[in-house]
């Protein structure tokens, strides 16, 4: 009796595979809403939904009182008829997926690019850290390489996990955006500071691998494939000289030990926070990169420490103060040092892929002005071309501006907050008058000696050396 009744409301696997589930709230189709909840009896509601009910219901628990009406308050929703949740039959139930949807091997071997091309496209974005992009595109290729072919679980081979060290404004999360968008990963970024041991104020662990799931749209398949980016790494070091609980530092460190190695995480489904109400859903970490970056900022002294102690025996004993003034010195960074500033070995172990990336300097920060794909002036210049103005900027001016930035110490985080500043002015005056045709800015304008070039159209003179 009871299988003749299955036999009518449940689909076979192979039929399931030609239907598309809808939301029973709104109904649109997975294909549109993302990844849909499941509830018992064949009901889907999409993730829309889902966040919308909660939302409305602690609001109106804050409040005191519920007031149903407000619940049904979404997007194609009436009332919803709970008798049909009893009846499985009387669901619209679900519409034929369209063709083009079927979908494509998230990850396809063949379309992994070599680490020579993986690298010429960060060329195109980030401007010198040659070394950083040369070890991560290695390191990429072999990560995907191996979560394409299944091989992960191969013991002789580490996972890709990198450890990125380098100073504020160089370009880490920059680096790893880019890696992401360039592969076509989701990516997400947390940062070290605001985690803790699970149970204390603070994000728990686990929550980076929620917002992965988010940037992946709830497609957990998609967010096995992702990358996790947590910055400020340095921050969670072992607390020296403490006698509390160090729930922000080493613990944070121990409970990231089986998420970094690949273990089987349960997440809340559209939300970051685990409650009685959130479906959880389970994402294996064990195909996820894991990069981490940090400024380490006395890291240089704990190596020249070492390097002075080294040089200060025997043969070298010369030697000893040469590494004070070497510009280069983090690149000489080994696992103890980290492990001196107070990163645990385990932790350490799991991060096999370590490097640095350089400071930038006065003549670097100029070529990230002009020269990235999306250079800040290049966009500039397309903003004033829309009004039919030539934009140039001065040689020695785009070095007065880097100057400017080198002042401030975060590298290339000063750069658009400078030229937003002389920019304004320009953006506010020009599109007033229509006799100009191109706009010239020199080192005068920027450092505040003098103004910028106008001239008329007609007038214009050919583009000059920089901002091409
Ligand atoms: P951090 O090392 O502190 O993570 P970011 O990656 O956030 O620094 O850099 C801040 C901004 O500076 C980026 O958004 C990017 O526009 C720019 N930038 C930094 N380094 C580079 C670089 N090497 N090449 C091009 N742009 C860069």
């Amino acid at each position: 009796m009871t299988d003749e009744f299955d036999n009518i409301t449940d689909l076979t696997e192979e039929e399931e595979e030609k239907y598309e589930k809808f939301c029973f709230l709104c109904h649109r189709p997975e294909s549109q809403t993302g990844k849909m909840i499941d509830l018992p009896n064949n009901i889907h509601i999409c993730p829309d939904c889902m966040q919308k009910s909660f939302d409305t219901m602690n609001q109106h628990m804050s409040n005191g009182k519920i007031n149903y009406s407000d619940l049904f308050n979404m997007p194609n929703v009436g009332m919803i008829d709970l008798s049909s949740l009893q009846n499985p039959a009387a669901q619209p139930k679900k519409v034929k997926k369209k063709k083009h949807e079927e979908k494509k091997p998230a990850l396809d071997l063949r379309s992994i690019p070599a680490p020579h091309k993986i690298k010429a496209s960060l060329d195109e974005y980030v401007i010198g850290q040659e070394h950083a992009k040369k070890v991560m595109s290695v390191a990429v290729y072999n990560h995907y390489k191996r979560v394409a072919t299944d091989t992960m679980d191969d013991i002789d081979i580490e996972k890709s996990n990198m450890l990125m060290i380098g100073p504020t404004g160089s370009g880490k999360t920059y680096l790893v955006k880019t890696l992401a968008r360039l592969l076509d990963v989701p990516l997400a970024i947390a940062d070290a500071t605001s985690l803790t041991e699970a149970g204390y104020i603070g994000d728990d662990i686990e929550s980076v691998v929620s917002k992965l799931l988010a940037a992946a749209d709830n497609d957990v398949e998609k967010a096995e494939h992702g990358i996790i980016f947590i910055d400020e790494i340095d921050k969670i070091a072992k607390k020296k000289n403490t006698n509390q609980r160090d729930v922000s530092g080493e613990a944070v460190q121990q409970g990231m030990l089986k998420l970094l190695e690949g273990s089987e995480i349960e997440v809340p489904v559209g939300a970051n926070s685990k409650n009685a109400m959130v479906p959880l859903t389970t994402v294996n970490t064990r195909n996820i990169l894991f990069i981490c970056g940090g400024a380490f900022p006395d890291l240089e002294n704990i190596i020249k420490e070492r390097l002075n102690k080294q040089a200060s025996i025997g043969f070298y004993a010369d030697l000893k103060d040469k590494y004070d003034n070497d510009p280069h010195i983090l690149e000489k960074v080994t696992v103890d040092d980290i492990r001196a500033f107070g990163m645990i070995p385990e932790f350490i172990g799991r991060l096999p892929i370590i490097f640095t990336l350089e400071g930038l300097s006065e003549d670097m920060l100029v070529k990230i002005l002009k020269e990235p794909r999306n250079a800040i002036l290049k966009q500039y210049q397309k903003l004033l071309e829309l009004d039919e103005v030539k934009l140039e900027f001065e040689e020695e001016a785009l070095h007065a501006i880097a100057a400017k930035a080198m002042e401030k110490k975060t590298g290339a985080r000063a750069l658009r907050a400078i030229i937003e500043e002389f920019m304004l002015d320009i953006m506010y005056e020009i599109p007033k008058d229509d006799s100009i045709g191109q706009v010239i800015i020199t080192r005068e304008y920027i450092e505040g000696t003098g103004g910028p070039k106008i001239l008329l159209r007609g007038q214009e003179v050919p583009r000059i050396g920089a901002a091409q």
